[in-house]
């Protein structure tokens, strides 16, 4: 067992207050903030806890009369004694103590949106957005005059309080963050006017995104290192840009292929044709076929959408409807009856389709049956 006041470089008969002298003395040399290396930080947990002992009148009384062979300290702890409470004092070795004051910073996620055209071509976009950055005052160290945070006077280094529990086994030492310092174990005591010692500052920054072709809505770019800035100058996270694609006019996408409906006359349908199809290229020429039926799909190769890193292009399939012509004049009237009679077609006569036949079957497919 360590003696306590050696640890101090006191003898037995100090006074409270050369027991204070003297820990703020060692304390300075040892701190974590001045001294980090490892063994060093032993040596600091040693003297503070021989420190929290002494200083505290009872505790002091327990050890003295433990350490004359009074056998009254730590009888409650199972003949463990004193390295158990040094174990309820710093979590058994493990990694309590204080936390680091420089830490990594979130990371961030918005949203674009982007049209159907810029979805395929890929885009660029400036865009400017409120975030955490790097106090240039204090260059993220937090102190008006740079200095290094000061040893927390309340916890004295450890970044976290000790207190006294009431439990079936007898009186229990909890630890909990220090509410001083915050649980860092230092404060800064001359924090910067900027940050208020946060080390970053909240500012508006325009950033410049470069949306790759073929992307679509979920789709999400990351932006390494353009998140927010960590507190105490720390890494910043990263950006992370989610796509919205924006619903187009008149074309549907599927993945690489769009899809568009075009109506054209019976007549057109009839005889054939060639029309201009609008499309992300502009217009593309489409042949109609004579005697084209309704519903029909026609595909243009590589007027689809691209392929999210790649060349390739998908299909743009245009769909044909037939529009039926109403509102006939006399003069047309009579020119479709005459076309009708010419073809032998006869007023009431219906052909019944097959399963497998026209529109009727394209519902029967998407129904499964
Ligand atoms: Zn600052
Ligand atoms: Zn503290």
């Amino acid at each position: 067992m360590a003696d306590l006041y050696g640890l101090l470089g006191l003898d037995r008969g100090a006074s409270q207050d050369d027991i204070k002298k003297a820990y703020r003395k060692i304390a300075r040399e040892l701190h974590p903030d001045v001294n980090p290396d490892p063994e060093v930080q032993n040596k600091f947990k040693e003297v503070t806890a021989a420190y929290d002992t002494l200083s505290d009148p009872q505790k002091r009384q327990q050890y003295d009369m433990g350490g004359q062979g009074a056998g009254g300290f730590g009888g409650g702890f199972g003949g463990g004694g004193f390295s158990d409470i040094m174990d309820a004092f710093f979590g058994g070795g493990g990694n309590r103590g204080p936390r680091p004051r420089m830490r990594q910073g979130q990371d961030a996620l918005i949203r674009i949106e982007v049209d159907l055209n810029e979805a395929c071509f890929g885009t660029e976009r400036d865009i400017t957005l409120e975030s955490a950055v790097v106090c240039q005052k204090c260059e993220g160290q937090g102190s008006a005059n740079k200095a290094a945070p000061a040893m927390c006077p309340v916890c004295k280094g450890r970044g976290e309080t000790q207190f006294v529990q009431k439990s079936f086994l007898g009186q229990v030492m909890t630890s909990r963050p220090c509410n001083n310092c915050g649980g860092y174990g230092s404060v800064i005591t001359d924090p910067c006017r900027e940050c208020g010692g946060d080390g970053r500052v909240r500012a508006r920054q325009t950033i410049n995104i470069k949306v790759p072709a073929g992307v679509e809505t979920g789709n999400r770019i990351q932006m390494a290192g353009r998140g927010e800035v960590g507190q105490g100058g720390g890494p910043a996270g990263d950006l992370y840009v989610e796509i919205v694609e924006a619903e187009h006019e008149f074309l549907l996408r599927d993945g690489d292929n769009l899809h568009v409906a075009i109506e054209i006359s019976f007549a057109a349908a009839s005889l054939g044709t060639s029309v201009q199809v609008e499309c992300l290229d502009g217009p593309v020429k489409v042949d109609i076929k004579a005697g084209t039926q309704s519903g029909t799909t026609i595909p243009v190769k590589g007027k689809g959408m691209t392929r999210l890193r790649s060349t390739h292009r998908g299909d743009l399939i245009v769909h044909v409807d037939i529009a039926t012509p109403n509102k006939l004049s006399r003069d047309q009237e009579k020119l479709l009856k005459e076309f009708a009679s010419s073809r032998g077609e006869k007023d009431g006569e219906v052909k019944i389709k097959g399963h497998k036949e026209g529109l009727f079957s394209k519902f029967r497919d998407a129904f499964g049956r």
